[in-house]
């Protein structure tokens, strides 16, 4: 029997490609350590086979490796927190570049392996101050995240020229969703503000500068169909993808979005720029176009989805 590898697949992003290769009636193996990744991510289907282990454990890898035959591996495990780059770098690298390394070699002698599509990120672009980011502006990550991120896309793609690896690289941007962890640091701005909205009728939102820093902020759904897009698409390998709208939206903006779909107003608490942070990003998403695939879901559009999946919002007038 032949099986599909996600890892990283009880995570925000991996647990809804799971459900969409479920849907297609795929059998799916996920290797997560549920570090950030949760059980209840995951439904109970026959179809599933579910690993709890540390990508960066080898000997797992092997093992996993000789158990099963993989058509196709989605690798995005990886431990997502810029923050945690910078405090505990050294294990950051064994598990967002070294471990990716590692099941390059074992992809490589995967002989039934039709795909391998690696999560990358807008983190690699860093501080370059192009705009729109295209795939060839230049990188210049600068966080230990964004170093290694690049590194491990770049291995992609090399053993990809090397070995005829089918591997393809997506640099996903600001992602966000249902499942989208808001209640931490580096759960994405839009999920926290969200959660901020669903826990009280008169949400207090933080809002580091002034609020007019821009991000590409990309809708887990249209997230998921370029990451199928790309699976099933001939010319894909060895490339690598910007997935984004190619629209640029404003943390304001976000805020707004938010008000209009609660119909509940925001209390913005100005704090401190934070170190490091980019000011202006948004993809030009030509590239993935030119392969076939268009993003769909608008800021709005899918914030009203995005909210309405959440929870019951209090209509103002019940306050
Ligand atoms: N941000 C904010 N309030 C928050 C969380 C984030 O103003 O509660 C800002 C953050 O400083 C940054 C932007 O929102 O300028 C996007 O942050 P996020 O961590 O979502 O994405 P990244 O900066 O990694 O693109």
């Amino acid at each position: 029997m032949k099986h599909i590898l996600v890892t990283g697949g009880a995570g925000f992003i991996g647990s809804h490609l799971v459900d969409s290769l479920l849907k297609d009636d795929f059998n799916v193996v996920v290797l997560d350590d549920l570090s950030s990744g949760k059980m209840e991510n995951l439904p109970d289907d026959e179809r599933l086979h579910f690993i709890q282990g540390d990508i960066a454990d080898h000997g797992l890898i092997d093992e996993v490796f000789s158990q099963f035959t993989f058509t196709h591996i989605f690798h995005l495990a990886a431990i997502a927190s810029v923050h945690e780059s910078v405090t505990n770098t050294y294990r950051c690298h064994q598990v967002n570049c070294e471990a990716s390394l590692y099941l390059l070699e074992k992809a490589r002698k995967c002989t039934a392996l039709k795909r391998m599509v690696y999560a990358s990120s807008a983190a690699v672009y860093g501080d370059d101050p192009s705009l729109p980011k295209s795939e060839d502006s230049p990188t210049r990550p600068i966080s230990p995240y964004g170093i290694d991120k690049y590194t491990a896309e770049q291995y992609m793609l090399t053993y990809n020229r090397l070995y005829g690896v089918p591997a393809v690289a997506l640099r996903y941007f600001n992602v966000y969703g249902p499942r989208q962890n808001g209640g931490s640091m580096d759960g994405g701005v839009a999920s926290i503000f969200l959660n901020k909205f669903l826990s009280s009728k008169r949400p207090v939102v933080t809002v580091y500068g002034d609020g007019q820093q821009t991000r590409d902020f990309v809708y887990i759904k249209d997230v998921i169909g370029a990451t199928r897009f790309v699976m099933g698409h001939e010319t894909a390998a060895g490339n690598v993808y910007n997935v984004a709208t190619g629209r640029e939206t404003s943390i304001l903006n976000v805020i707004q979005g938010l008000e209009a779909c609660t119909e509940q107003k925001a209390q913005i608490l100005f704090s401190e720029k934070r170190t490091g942070d980019i000011e202006r990003s948004f993809a030009d998403i030509s590239r993935l176009r030119a392969l076939g695939f268009t993003p769909r879901y608008s800021l709005l559009e899918s914030l009203g989805e995005y909210v309405a999946s959440a929870g019951e919002i209090d209509h103002p007038q019940a306050r």
